[in-house]
């Protein structure tokens, strides 16, 4: 049956730790729950706001609407050939699946240990980290298309997954609710240890990046992520704020003509990836406070909530940012989070 609260804070639910409230609050644990709280929404003429973790979302304000918060869970297993067929629920946690995972020797996802969220948003900005993207085994995901008023399958293909994007930011923003993924794992023990600051932590604890089982990847990502990113509880914030942009090749000669020393990365598609932190780095934001929030001194576009800031000291923040970057570089940031 659906559940409705009135009036619930979303303090809880968004690791930027922003003091907003929601109209109308259901956990949903089933598609019927989801199709009777879509059904309320619209009959109440209520805009609606999928949640998951909520760690990549601004609350700009309180949201007058319908918050429903995915809870589903469920893992289920199939063999294929060379490995694992998994379908599982929105509502589970990412990195606890990728955990079991590991413990039940399906590999390929051990670069994305430590991300916080849920297994349904993984697709959303399609989630990647240390060389490895979803999208190197996501092989469909089954949801609610709002448009059509049916549940349906769309392949990996048709999720028009991309750097940090997929059509669910894009045609289908808001039009599909993701209730199942299926992901491809593989038996062989094959890591992907490409990634400079993987392979280097590897190299330094004595690991050979060639041969090293994925348990260690796994491990010794988290250690670095440990290391290196604010803990959420005692630091509040929504992981990397901005995305790296990405420019043409012409743009990017030009830039390095005048900053021969910029971090630079060619794509397979011709546009060059430009570094977020370092661009904001270079505006000297890194460490700055503006009112209750601020850049976290070691992350250049990790935003954190020192005193209990609202969604917009947030967004003050980013808009500084963005401007000074704009001015010194001619490059647009954009915000990564979705903002509501
Ligand atoms: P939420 O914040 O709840 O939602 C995000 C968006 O997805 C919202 O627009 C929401 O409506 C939509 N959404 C959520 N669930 C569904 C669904 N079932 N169907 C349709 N739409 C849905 N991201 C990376 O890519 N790589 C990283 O390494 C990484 N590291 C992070 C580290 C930290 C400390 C933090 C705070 C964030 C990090 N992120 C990273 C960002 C974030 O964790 C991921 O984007 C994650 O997938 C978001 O999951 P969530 O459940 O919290 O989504
Ligand atoms: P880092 O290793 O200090 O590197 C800084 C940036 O340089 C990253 O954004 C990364 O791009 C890019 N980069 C480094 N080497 C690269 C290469 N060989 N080719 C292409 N791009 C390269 O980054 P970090 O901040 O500690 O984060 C480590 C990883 O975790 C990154 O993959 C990052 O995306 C991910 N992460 C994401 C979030 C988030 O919220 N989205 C938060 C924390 C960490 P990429 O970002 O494209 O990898």
């Amino acid at each position: 049956m659906l559940e409705i609260a009135k009036n619930v804070s979303l303090l809880d639910h968004n690791t930027l730790g922003v003091t907003a409230q929601t109209y109308a609050y259901s956990a949903i644990d089933s598609d019927g729950a989801l199709r009777d709280a879509l059904q309320y929404a619209e009959q109440h003429g209520l805009p609606s706001l999928v949640l998951g973790g909520g760690s990549n979302i601004v609350l700009s304000d309180d949201f007058p609407g319908l918050v429903i918060h995915m809870r589903q869970r469920g893992i289920s297993a199939s063999t294929i050939d060379g490995g694992v067929a998994l379908r599982v629920a929105a509502g589970e946690n990412w990195d606890a699946l990728l955990r079991y995972c590991l413990d039940q020797g399906w590999y390929g996802l051990e670069n994305l240990i430590a991300i916080p969220g849920s297994v349904g948003a993984a697709p959303v900005q399609n989630i990647g980290a240390y060389g490895v993207e979803l999208s190197q085994c996501l092989a469909w995901v089954e949801g609610w298309d709002r448009r059509l008023g049916e549940r349906r399958r769309l392949s990996a293909e048709q999720c028009q997954l991309a750097y940090r994007d997929s059509i669910f930011k894009g045609a289908l923003r808001d039009q599909f609710i993701i209730t199942e993924v299926g992901l491809h794992l593989r038996h062989r023990a094959q890591a992907n240890t490409e990634y400079p600051a993987l392979r280097q932590f590897l190299i330094e604890h004595g690991e050979s990046p060639e041969e090293v089982h994925p348990r260690v990847v796994a491990q010794a990502v988290a250690a670095i992520r440990a290391a290196k990113l604010p803990d959420l509880h005692a630091e509040p914030n929504a992981g990397s704020f901005f995305k790296n942009p990405l420019v043409s090749a012409d743009a990017a000669t030009q830039l390095l003509i005048d900053f021969p020393e910029m971090a630079h990365w060619p794509m397979p598609d011709g546009q060059v990836k430009l570094a977020a932190a370092w661009l904001v780095d270079q505006c000297g934001w890194k460490g700055r406070r503006l009112g209750p929030v601020g850049v976290h001194p070691k992350q250049a576009i990790v935003l954190v909530n020192y005193q209990q800031g609202r969604g917009e000291d947030i967004l003050a923040l980013a808009d500084a940012i963005i401007g000074d970057v704009a001015q010194r570089f001619g490059v647009q940031l954009a915000i990564e989070p979705r903002v509501y």
